[in-house]
């Protein structure tokens, strides 16, 4: 933010439908008496043609950097020539941990199979497999890693919870799969019970995400806030919008420490751009959320009733009208002056706003805890084309000093010892060595272990060390040991 009180927003008009919805949403924003300057930059296909693989040029990161709050329309990737996805880079660049997705349905004036639903689901945005880290490890098989950190999902659990209290909603539910991924989903719903503590105000609820998926899709209603890992979160949030009935209607926030991002969740729709056809009311929505962001909740509030009314009056555009229950086919720009000459008066039938207080998370700063941590052994992974496990066995007994073989599996299914024949098998082996020997600290004898690997011709890809935290074992067990 500049000095002076007042903020300045970044704001990038898009490409496609982008222009058109922008200049709706701030002729709306203006009329209602939003409080913030505007400084203009340009991202995204004319960026990425004129030669910025990542859609965006240093003068625009120097503005969406200065201001810190950035008001996006969509933009349009180009197909192929190795562009970068820009919303991916604005995301991890400036540290936006949390996507807050709001999912409402807006019966009967909106279409929807689910007329209760009310849903906000609050994405971890940075981590997990997004991390991005993969690898291809054999012939057959390729890696990518899952991180789960402790600080990161502190904070978007935290992000959940304060929403909650700040929107006066009553439950927060988290979507885990930790009955499978014991320590990454494990950590997530661990920390998920650690903070829900601080909210005793507000009902805590964990579900496996494979259940948990199925009833938001069949009873969306049962939900409040949901708080998920990333790539949950990421298919979990488009369904939950489209079964609202609303894609077009739906905005969404990326959060960060000190930066934040708003934006429509539809693209750039090019093949009704220029039109004077697309709904403005996914950005405009994404626009109140800057506004409550900025703490200048009572316009939102304002706006939110001058659009419900709107709605409720049956003045719609093209993807929400339907004959002979809608009133009025209007296009973006009208759309936005029915907005306008409604604001001031409260809907009948859709729920009345109320203001919201500025969410201010104060995420205590994370103090990083050393436990004891006790070398157990280590994992080495093999490539390896054979596919009899005990003559693989045969040949790791040669690796042997201060660790032994104790356990060898193919896809996390045990195969040695004592392994089933049906159990199918790739040339990638993960090699179970714990240390047996309690006097020395063992672990330059992996560099040993890699030494006589590499005179046996045992082909090793990868080592994972074993650890005990706290004497709690941080490590999985081979599937059937
Ligand atoms: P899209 O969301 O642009 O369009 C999907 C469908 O929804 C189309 O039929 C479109 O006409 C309709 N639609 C979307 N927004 C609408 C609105 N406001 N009013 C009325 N109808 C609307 O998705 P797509 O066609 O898969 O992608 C088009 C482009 O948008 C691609 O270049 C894609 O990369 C980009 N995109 C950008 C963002 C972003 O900037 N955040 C997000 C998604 C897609």
């Amino acid at each position: 933010m500049n000095n002076s009180s007042k903020p300045t927003v970044t704001i990038a008009r898009g490409d496609g439908i982008g222009p058109e919805i922008m200049d709706a949403t701030l002729a709306i924003l203006d009329a209602a008496g939003a409080d913030f300057k505007k400084e203009f930059v340009e991202i995204g296909e004319a960026s990425y043609l004129s030669g910025n693989s990542s859609g965006i040029s240093a003068e625009a990161w120097k503005a969406i950097r200065d201001n810190k709050l950035f008001l996006k329309a969509p933009i349009t990737t180009p197909q192929g020539g190795g562009y970068k996805s820009l919303n991916v880079t604005l995301r991890k660049t400036l540290g936006l941990f949390a996507n807050i997705r709001p999912c409402i349905s807006y019966a009967p004036f909106v279409r929807t199979k689910h007329p209760e639903m009310d849903v906000v689901i609050v994405r971890e945005n940075e981590e997990d497999l997004y991390a991005g880290i993969e690898h291809q490890q054999t012939d057959e098989v390729v890696q990518c890693l899952k991180l789960i950190t402790r600080p990161g999902t502190e904070r978007i659990v935290r992000y959940a919870f304060e929403f909650a209290k700040m929107h006066g909603r009553k439950k927060v539910t988290c979507f885990t799969k930790d009955n499978i991924m014991k320590h990454t989903d494990g950590l997530f719903h661990k920390i998920f019970k650690e903070i829900g503590e601080e909210y005793p105000e507000i009902e805590k609820e964990n579900m496996i995400i494979d259940i948990g998926a199925a009833r938001l899709a069949d009873t969306p209603e049962m939900f409040d806030v949901v708080v998920m890992p990333n790539l949950y979160g990421d298919v979990v949030s488009d369904i939950a919008a489209q079964i609202s009935g609303s894609v077009g209607l739906a905005g969404s926030s990326n959060i960060g420490e000190s930066f934040a991002m708003f934006e429509a969740i539809h693209g750039s729709a090019p093949t009704i751009a220029g039109k004077n056809i697309a709904n403005p009311s996914g950005l405009l929505k994404a626009a109140e959320m800057l506004l409550e962001h900025i703490g200048q909740g009572e316009v939102a509030q304002k706006i939110k009733n001058a659009w419900a009314v709107t709605i409720e009056d049956g003045i719609h555009t093209e993807d929400i009208f339907v004959a002979g229950k809608s009133r009025e086919l209007v296009g973006t720009k009208e759309f936005a002056e029915a907005v306008i000459a409604r604001l001031g008066q409260k809907p009948e039938r859709l729920p009345e706003a109320k203001p919201v207080e500025q969410i201010k998370i104060e995420i205590p700063k994370y103090a990083r805890v050393q436990r004891k941590k006790e070398y157990k052994g280590v994992d080495l992974f093999v490539h390896w084309s054979g596919s009899n496990p005990d003559e693989l066995a045969e040949k790791l007994h040669a690796l042997e000093g201060e660790h032994k073989l104790s356990m060898i599996t193919n896809r996390g299914v045990k195969v040695w010892p004592n392994g089933f024949e049906e159990t199918f098998c790739t040339d990638h082996w993960r090699c179970r060595f714990e240390r047996v020997g309690q006097e020395t600290e063992s672990r330059q004898d992996i560099a040993v272990m890699m030494a006589r690997a590499i005179t046996q011709d045992i082909d090793i890809i990868k080592t994972e060390n074993l650890f005990d935290f706290d004497g709690v074992r941080g490590y999985s067990l081979g599937q059937g040991q």
